[in-house]
């Protein structure tokens, strides 16, 4: 398989990333949808909206380019939504859109969400120590 820069720099930024969404938080798979199933005990189809992609951040249309610094990792349900929009808004406006529906249980579906927020809640509170 060709690796393009844009693979490439998607792949790293979902390393870096710890394999979460950008924008979201919620994890993502890249190849194995089926062990990505079987981890989370979720369905294909409801893990089908964590398909990690490759977003720009300065968008294509925009001029934005395939290179590190323009690539994130985002799932395919943040992805597709930001730039469903005319003018796709810009990343931390929109960052700050997607944690706010996250919270308020208004973005991914309430199966996705129950299965990993416990882990979403982690994700922005420290971990408290019991000593
Ligand atoms: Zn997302």
């Amino acid at each position: 398989m060709p690796s393009t820069p844009l693979v490439r720099n998607r792949k790293t930024a979902y390393l870096a990333q710890l394999g979460r969404c950008y924008y979201c938080g919620l994890p993502m798979w890249e190849d194995d949808l089926a062990a990505f199933c079987r981890a989370h005990k979720i369905k294909p189809t409801q893990a089908q909206r964590l398909k990690c992609t490759a977003e720009h951040l300065e968008a294509r249309q925009d001029g934005g380019l395939d290179t590190a610094q323009n690539i994130v990792a985002a799932c395919v349900t943040c992805n597709q939504r930001r730039h469903k929009r005319k003018q796709a808004p810009v990343p931390d406006a929109y960052l700050h859109l997607v944690q706010k529906r996250v919270r308020a249980g208004r973005w991914h579906c309430a199966t996705l969400l129950s299965a990993f927020g416990a882990l979403l809640a982690g994700h922005d509170s420290p971990a408290q120590s019991s000593t």
